[in-house]
């Protein structure tokens, strides 16, 4: 965000008081005395000081562990994932960081920080996204190692390698664990499709530092500064 916005906005300063802030050297980043401002800042990743004190955003980044059937969309005729967080949490500027399907449950971050948000959802990026998922067939030996080789969509697209872990396997049904570094369209289903296999249940358990742990389906956390920073 820019750092005059910032200012006046959190502040509530006018703009000239913004401009002799700036003027005065009060404004500093990352220790140094900035006079650019229009400069853009992400207090997750800069430490801002302003006359002294140090200064965060108030953005807000909500784990929610969203429950099947909820569309990952801002406005839909179905429940959407904004829908799960209490009237007072909810901000027009929040967005998702990525989408999971409405059959799929799980990890699902949300945030009015849409410069995190972009820079999260960016292959090269490479953030470790973690599924649990219930196959209708038996995942083999050698699904481990196409997955491993980089799996090709039955249309063509290519995947980067992916870690398929078989937590359990037998003739009519797996229980698979399986890390991406992508985010395409339905990336796992058209996976296991290419395999000639079917996902019938999905969940994601984490993504990059954040994990879902016990969190009940449908409800949300904030995320702690550990995990903010972690995130950078
Ligand atoms: N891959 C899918 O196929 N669906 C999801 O919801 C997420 C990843």
């Amino acid at each position: 965000m820019r750092l005059d916005k910032l200012i006046e906005t959190q502040l509530k300063t006018s703009r000239k008081q913004m401009k002799r802030l700036f003027l005065m050297g009060k404004v500093k980043i990352d220790g140094q005395v900035i006079y650019q401002e229009n400069k853009n800042v992400d207090s997750l990743i800069h430490q801002i000081e302003i006359d002294g004190q140090a200064f965060f955003t108030n953005d807000v980044y909500y784990l929610l562990h969203k429950p099947q059937g909820v569309v990952t969309a801002k406005k839909d005729d179905l429940p959407t994932v904004f829908d799960c967080l209490k009237r007072d949490d909810y901000r027009e500027e929040l967005t998702a960081v990525g989408r999971l399907d409405r059959d799929t449950e799980g990890l699902l971050l949300l945030t009015s920080n849409g410069q995190l948000s972009y820079d999260l959802i960016q292959p090269k990026k490479k953030v470790d996204k973690v599924y649990e998922a219930t196959i209708n067939a038996e995942v083999t030996a050698q699904d481990v190692r196409a997955f491993a080789q980089g799996i090709t969509f039955i249309g063509g697209q290519t995947c980067q390698p992916a870690t398929l872990d078989i937590l359990s396997a037998s003739p009519t049904e797996s229980q698979v664990r399986l890390t991406i570094r992508e985010g395409k369209f339905h990336q796992v289903k058209k996976m296991f499709l290419a395999t000639g296999k079917k996902v019938v249940y999905l969940k994601r358990v984490a993504m990059g530092p954040l994990t879902l742990g016990e969190l009940p389906t449908g409800t949300y956390r904030a995320l702690t500064q550990e995990e903010l920073f972690a995130l950078k």
